[in-house]
C-alpha cells in the first residue's frame, strides 16, 4: 500500500521554518553547527532541483545575544531596535554558511499589510519567483524593526504558512524544539503519544495544542496548529519535527516516519475548518 508520506519525495517547492530555539543556545549565542547543517541540507535540496525558501526567526534572540542583554526586550521600541541589530547578524551568518555550499541568499522582510494588499502581494511574489529562478535562496522574517501590532504577523509559524501559500509550496517543514504534535503537552506530562499523521484538524486536536512555547521562542503548539490550518487549507502539506539535527529534513523528504505530517486538504479530501 502506498504510504501517505511517500508523496513528500515529489515535493518540488519547500518552505522550511526554523525557530529561535533551534538557531541559538540557551546562552543566546548562535548555534553554528545547526546553521551550518541547515545551509548544507537546503543547498543540497536546491542542487536536486528543488525550490527552497527559509523562514527564519532569531532577529530578536540573536540581537539579545549580540548586545549581551539579560533577557528578551519587553517594549515595542526595544524589540524593534534589537531586531534591527539581530537581523543583520543573522543574515551575515546565513550568507556565510550558504556560500560555503555555493549558494547565494536574499533577504525578504514582511509585514502583514504587504500580503494583504493585492499589488504589494503580487510584487513580493515576483521577488520570490525571480530569486528562485536564479537559484538564490530567499530567507524570510517578519520585519520586526517596523512591525507594530496593526501590521504584525506576531509569530513566524503563521508567517511561514502564509509564505508557503504565497509561493505555492508543496511542503512546509517547521523545525522546532519538540519532536512533533502530541496528544497533550510533553513538557508537562509523560507517556504522551506523538501523532504521526493528521488528516483533519479537529476540536479535540486543538485542545491538545495548549499555550505558548519556550522563553526564547515565540510560538508553541497553538501557533503551529494555526499554521497547519492555513497551510493545509492552501493545499500545502506540513510537517513539524525536531530541529535539533537539521538533517531530519532529508528524512522527511524521503517519506520517513518522523515528526507529525498534517496532510493538505487537497490530498486528504477535507474541506478544512
Ligand atoms: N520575528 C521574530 C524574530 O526574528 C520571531 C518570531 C517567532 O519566532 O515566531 O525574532
Amino acid at each position: 500500500m502506498c504510504n501517505i508520506r511517500d508523496n513528500l519525495r515529489n515535493a518540488k517547492r519547500i518552505v522550511i521554518k526554523v525557530g529561535t530555539s533551534t538557531l541559538t543556545y540557551d546562552t543566546g549565542k548562535i548555534n553554528f553547527t545547526r546553521i551550518d547543517k541547515l545551509a548544507r541540507v537546503m543547498s543540497d535540496l536546491a542542487n536536486q532541483g528543488k525550490d527552497v525558501v527559509l523562514v527564519s526567526s532569531g532577529a530578536i534572540g540573536v540581537g539579545v545575544g549580540k548586545l549581551k542583554l539579560k533577557g528578551k526586550p519587553k517594549t515595542v521600541r526595544e524589540k524593534q531596535a534589537i531586531a534591527a541589530v539581530g537581523q543583520c547578524e543573522l543574515m551575515h551568518m546565513y550568507s556565510k554558511f550558504f556560500s560555503d555550499y555555493g549558494r547565494i541568499v536574499g533577504q525578504i522582510l514582511l509585514t502583514r499589510d504587504v500580503v494583504e494588499d493585492d499589488i504589494r502581494r503580487k510584487n513580493v511574489i515576483n521577488t520570490f519567483e525571480n530569486l528562485l529562478e536564479r537559484g538564490i535562496i530567499p530567507i524570510v522574517n517578519e520585519n520586526d524593526s517596523v512591525a507594530v501590532e496593526e501590521i504584525e504577523f506576531g509569530d513566524n509559524d503563521t508567517l511561514s504558512a502564509i509564505v508557503a501559500q504565497l509561493v505555492g509550496a508543496d511542503l512546509l517543514i517547521i523545525l522546532s524544539d519538540i519532536d512533533g504534535f502530541y496528544n497533550g503537552d510533553p513538557k508537562k506530562n509523560t507517556g504522551l503519544k506523538l501523532i504521526s499523521v493528521i488528516e483533519q484538524i479537529t476540536p479535540a486536536l486543538e485542545k491538545y495544542a495548549g499555550g505558548p512555547g519556550t522563553k526564547r521562542g515565540t510560538g508553541g503548539m497553538a501557533t503551529k496548529l494555526l499554521a497547519a490550518k492555513i497551510a493545509t487549507a492552501a493545499g500545502v502539506d506540513m510537517v513539524i519535527s525536531n530541529g535539533i539535527n537539521p538533517e531530519v529534513i532529508m528524512d522527511i523528504m524521503e517519506g520517513k516516519d518522523v515528526g507529525t505530517l498534517f496532510v493538505s486538504n487537497k490530498r486528504s479530501g477535507s474541506s478544512g475548518q
